[in-house]
């Protein structure tokens, strides 16, 4: 008779234990599924435009960069290049940060990840204070970039690869 009882209470804890995990893991679902403002996308835009004119006229850049807003990054963390196993280019920028940075990320933190990507573009894949190279420094000026500083402390690029050539 214990013993069921037992077994019933385990049954009502473990069937509330997945309820709360099933109603975390929605909320988390329609947070990240939830668009960005319009207005940031607009403002975004623009500036992605104005990159790629940038990017044109100093170095014959023809190619885009995608731009992709995430929501799974770290909150610390404002914007990440990544060069993927496949050659490809992209660019992260944190969801959460634009809710009370948004004029920052995409004038400041968009420019400052561009210039990785353009490194990237170049197959620059050093490693000298994170990426934040004399060269990188130099791209980061031409598109304008606000926080061009090769000693900042941030570690926002990711190659997915030990030999990017190969
Ligand atoms: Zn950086």
């Amino acid at each position: 008779m214990f013993a069921k009882q037992l077994q019933k209470f385990f049954f009502i804890v473990v069937l509330l234990a997945s309820i709360l995990l099933i109603y975390l893991w929605y909320k988390d679902y329609s947070f990240s599924n939830s668009p960005l403002d319009k207005k940031y996308i607009q403002a975004l835009q623009k500036k992605e435009q104005n990159l790629k004119i940038l990017a044109y006229k100093h170095f014959q850049i023809k190619r885009n960069f995608q731009i992709t807003i995430s929501n799974k990054m770290n909150a610390n963390r404002f914007g990440m290049t990544t060069y993927t196993k496949d050659k490809n280019i992209y660019i992260h920028l944190n969801k959460k940060r634009f809710k009370e940075s948004a004029n920052y990320m995409i004038e400041d933190v968009l420019p400052h990840e561009y210039a990785h990507a353009i490194m990237f573009y170049f197959k620059d894949f050093t490693n000298k204070n994170s990426g934040h190279s004399k060269r990188w420094q130099n791209i980061c000026k031409k598109l304008k970039g606000l926080r061009c500083n090769r000693f900042v402390n941030h570690q926002d690029i990711l190659i997915e690869k030990t030999n990017p050539f190969k």
